[in-house]
């Protein structure tokens, strides 16, 4: 028993607190950054997060630069263009500002500013990790949504030109130094986005508590997670300004990411063929997912389940406390529909016909192959048309 060598390790700094934004030119200067380039979308450019973060900026007297044209389900021309602007105006570090898409590609930038290739060449299931000589310039995340944790991540995920599907580059070169969770920036987030981040997150620590790899602290961060993501998505989603909720759920999200360094499962492969085909969102992709593949993994993951059952009748006055390992599929359903996610893939653009191309990519992604229980492309296929 333990004869293989596992590492444990958590370390991120992670700054929390209502206005900790303010604390940006601070965390700049202890990692030696001078001159950073912001990385964000062009919504974000307009809306409340980004006023915040450039009068933190200005007040502490630093130049920076702006790159705000990263896209949803961010292709890898954002992160070329990312990495021009970054070279041409001689920045030394990147502050991701917004959801996982903005948080990602400015992880890819200090990438590709300095390495040849495409980021193909990177791709964690390819060997890619090997050729990311690192250290590169210090990234700084300001996460906006609450959901993918990216900025405690070493991970980042971008659709790649050459292979035309979503893949993930992977390194600890990648994880921020800094991640500065600020519950006000989240405020501006609609219900929709706050509910489809919210179950990203959730499927994070599901997906990783879950999935068959010795890692008990992960586990004991993924339970907390759930928890937590039960008590509070659902009044982050009805009442945006909601202070305790929004930032219980900010620090719920960097707990999935944290749990899932262990690795995730099948309702990944799934989501990710949705969002580069349908353009469908991330978290909503999960949530749309994973109750099948609950179904699927439930002889299995049956303590699991048992266990997230329990928490649901922790967090609820009501209802009988005896539940069991089915219950929570069920449980999981509600809260889906509680946060006004239209369950079906078919109430979201997907046509059916494309079910059977969709499996072949899921098949690809290499998150199924730490699901409990092992799919083949038949199984993804079949979790699909479940979905459906
Ligand atoms: P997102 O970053 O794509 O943002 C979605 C939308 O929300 C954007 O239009 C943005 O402008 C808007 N928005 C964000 N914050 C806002 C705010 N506070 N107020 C108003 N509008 C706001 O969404 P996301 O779910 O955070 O990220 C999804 C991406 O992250 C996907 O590409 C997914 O693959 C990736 N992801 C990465 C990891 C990782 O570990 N690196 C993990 C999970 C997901």
């Amino acid at each position: 028993m333990f004869d293989a060598i596992t590492t444990f390790s958590f370390p991120t700094r992670i700054v929390f607190g209502v206005g900790a934004t303010r604390q940006l030119p601070a965390c700049l200067e202890e990692d030696g950054v001078h001159r950073p380039l912001v990385v964000t979308d062009p919504g974000l450019r307009a809306a409340p997060p980004f006023k915040a973060v450039e009068s933190a900026l200005q007040e502490g007297g630093i130049q920076y630069e702006v790159f705000d044209a990263v896209h949803p389900n961010p292709i890898e021309e954002d992160v070329v263009h990312a990495a021009e602007s970054y070279r041409a105006a001689g920045c030394d570090g990147v502050i991701g500002l917004g959801g996982g898409s903005a948080i990602d590609v400015a992880k890819a930038t200090v990438v590709m500013a300095r390495q040849e290739g495409t980021l193909a060449d990177f791709e964690a299931q390819a060997g890619g990790m090997d050729r990311m000589t690192g250290p590169y310039d210090p990234i700084i995340a300001i996460p906006t949504t609450a959901g993918t944790g990216s900025e405690v991540g070493r991970s980042s995920v971008i659709t790649s030109h050459k292979l035309r599907r979503k893949i993930i580059i992977f390194s600890p070169w990648l994880m921020p130094k800094r991640a500065i969770l600020d519950p006000q920036l989240t405020v501006s987030l609609p219900p929709f986005l706050t509910a489809a981040t919210g179950m990203d997150a959730f499927t994070h620590c599901l997906e990783s508590l879950t999935c068959p790899v010795f890692h008990p602290l992960c586990d004991a961060i993924a339970i907390h997670g759930l928890e937590m993501v039960i008590r509070y998505l659902e009044r982050a989603t009805r009442d945006g300004r909601d202070i305790e909720a929004r930032g219980n759920m900010l620090v719920a999200a960097s707990m999935g990411a944290i749990a899932f360094q262990k690795d995730l499962g099948a309702t990944h492969s799934l989501a990710h063929p949705l969002s580069t085909e349908f353009a469908l969102h991330h978290g909503l992709a999960n949530a749309l997912c994973l109750p099948a593949v609950m179904k699927f993994n439930l002889e299995m993951a049956a303590p699991h389940y048992a266990r997230l059952a329990r928490l649901y009748s922790d967090s609820s006055a009501s209802g009988p406390q005896d539940r069991d390992a089915a219950d929570a599929i069920n449980m999981v359903e509600v809260m889906i529909d509680r946060l006004g996610i239209k369950r079906g893939l078919r109430n979201h653009g997907v046509p059916r016909e494309s079910l059977e191309g969709l499996s072949e990519s899921a098949f690809a992604d290499s998150c199924h192959k730490t699901n409990i229980r092992p799919c083949t492309q038949d199984d993804l296929l079949r979790l699909y048309q479940e979905s459906w």
